[in-house]
């Protein structure tokens, strides 16, 4: 007999999996969370998100430092760092953000339990923890198990010098030579911070331009500035293999020389993690990629069993697992939850930021959506002069007949923070006369997005407008 009973069992404490959890006690559900992990927050607080971006805060900081103060008349003469200072500030951060989770688990009253939790049965769950083995059981249960760096033939990852992203985090030394394989996200972003701290990284990317997905006019110019700041791209670059070589690693790219470095990050993208969950034999269905397949709703094919996040189809942020799970739970008593899936950004926190809500223009065009499109460059931007920081710029995208927006993209400071009000506009329907005619503060960054908002109908005011 299973030794405790609840309403819920969700699998997984990352930010798909604890927010659902927390979501399912505020509605009254008995709801136990199991994670392997001691620290709860999942790949993302652990070794994604949050350690990532404080790294990249920091490394800007130095780049500041060295290379952006003069300008402001601020001399600051030889400036160096300590790798193990920002090591040590990443480290209290993830701390206490996952100390933050646990204590919301207790606050909410989820039960939390470690170790590794598979399907044992209709509602039953076998959590194999660090001391122990128990079994417990529920009405229902969700899987948020989220998923893992894909791995790559020929290359030999050793949890040391070649490795994902959760080592590209914890360097002890800076890399002379970094070769990152995949220009996406984690290769960006990894990337930026080991360029910005004296590594020379190289860039293998299979395709013939970064950050495929993103709009491909900014991702062009992001490439351009990417460039500049000392990051070295080699496209159409097919990996054959990656190996430790004695002293250093030997990187193997089709038609091309070897490359020796001192690391590698191998930054491919992610598969889902549904692999000894007993999920065949609980009639839990996975797609030939092997997502969990799910219905509107999140239910799998198995009765009161039900999937969100990375271990699903769709993009692999950790906001979307969120969304899902407030979803799921909301929809299990009987609420309307709902994930709006034009809705949800994307952003690569390099500098410049890149942030995207919407259809892309390629996925319009391939679509046959006619649209108009306005641009406007932080180079005119007041706010953007006095920050010193006017590379990049806004696009919107709206559709012909109806105005309403379809899509925005932004190459340029704080992007990150500027999409959510065009995500917002979104979600609301909005068109982009309405955008246009939202009073932004002057001077703002957000200024440029009314501006941009307003060029797609040809009416802005400081630049020229295209042709219509
Ligand atoms: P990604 O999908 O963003 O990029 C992978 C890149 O690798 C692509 O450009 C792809 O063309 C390239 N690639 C694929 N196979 C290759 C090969 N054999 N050789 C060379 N290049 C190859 O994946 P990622 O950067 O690994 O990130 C994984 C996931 O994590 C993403 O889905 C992303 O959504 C998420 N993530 C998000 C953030 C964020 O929100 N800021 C940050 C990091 C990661």
């Amino acid at each position: 007999m299973p030794e405790k009973t609840f309403d819920l069992i969700v699998i997984g404490g990352g930010p798909g999996g604890y927010v659902a959890a927390i979501r399912a006690a505020q509605l009254g559900l008995s709801t136990a969370c199991v994670d392997e992990n001691e620290q709860l927050g999942g790949t993302c607080l652990r070794v994604g998100c949050i350690p990532s971006k404080a790294l990249l805060e920091s490394s800007e900081k130095l780049h500041e430092a060295r290379h952006a103060l003069a300008v402001h008349g601020v001399q600051v003469g030889d400036v160096s760092f300590s790798l193990a200072v920002m090591m040590e500030r990443k480290r209290k951060i993830v701390e206490q953000l996952s100390g933050g989770v646990k204590q919301l688990f207790k606050s909410n009253g989820v039960t939390r339990l470690q170790g590794r939790g598979k399907l044992i049965g209709p509602g039953q769950v076998q959590v194999d923890g660090p001391e122990a083995t128990q079994e417990i059981s529920a009405t229902r249960i969700l899987l948020a198990t989220g998923s893992a760096p894909a791995p790559l033939a020929g290359v030999e990852l050793d949890g040391d010098r070649i490795g994902a992203s959760a080592e590209a985090l914890r360097y002890d030394e800076v890399p002379r030579r970094l070769v990152v394989i995949g220009a996406g996200y984690i290769g960006l972003e990894m990337g930026s911070v080991w360029n910005r701290l004296g590594s020379e990284v190289i860039v293998l990317e299979a395709l013939d331009r970064i950050l495929p997905g993103m709009d491909a006019e900014l991702a062009r110019l992001a490439h351009r500035i990417f460039e500049k700041q000392g990051l070295r791209f080699h496209l159409g670059a097919r990996v054959k293999s990656a190996r430790v070589d004695g002293q250093t690693c030997r990187v193997e790219v089709e038609g091309g020389e070897p490359i020796e470095c001192d690391r590698v990050l191998l930054a491919i993208g992610r598969v889902p993690v549904t692999k000894k969950l007993g999920l065949e034999d609980a009639g839990v269905e996975t797609d030939d990629r092997g997502h969990i397949v799910v219905d509107d709703a999140f239910r799998t094919t198995a009765a009161d069993v039900y999937a969100i996040g990375d271990c699903i189809r769709g993009p692999k942020l950790a906001h979307k697992a969120s969304h899902e799970g407030l979803a799921c739970v909301e929809n299990i008593v009987g609420g309307r939850g709902h994930v709006n899936y034009d809705a949800i950004p994307g952003v690569v926190y390099t500098h410049p930021e890149i942030a995207s809500v919407g259809k892309t223009e390629e996925q319009l065009k391939d679509a046959g959506v006619t649209y108009n499109k306005g641009m406007f460059p932080f180079a005119a931007s007041g706010r953007a002069m006095s920050l010193g920081d006017t590379e990049g710029r806004v696009k919107v995208l709206a559709d012909k007949e109806t105005d309403r927006l379809l899509g925005v993209h932004i190459l340029g400071p704080r992007a990150g923070d500027l999409i959510a009000e065009a995500g917002a506009a979104i979600e609301f329907g909005a068109s982009a006369e309405d955008l246009g005619h939202v009073c932004h503060a002057h001077p703002t960054l957000a200024e440029s997005l009314g501006e941009a908002a307003l060029g797609a109908l040809g009416m802005a005011v400081h630049m020229a407008n295209r042709k219509r």
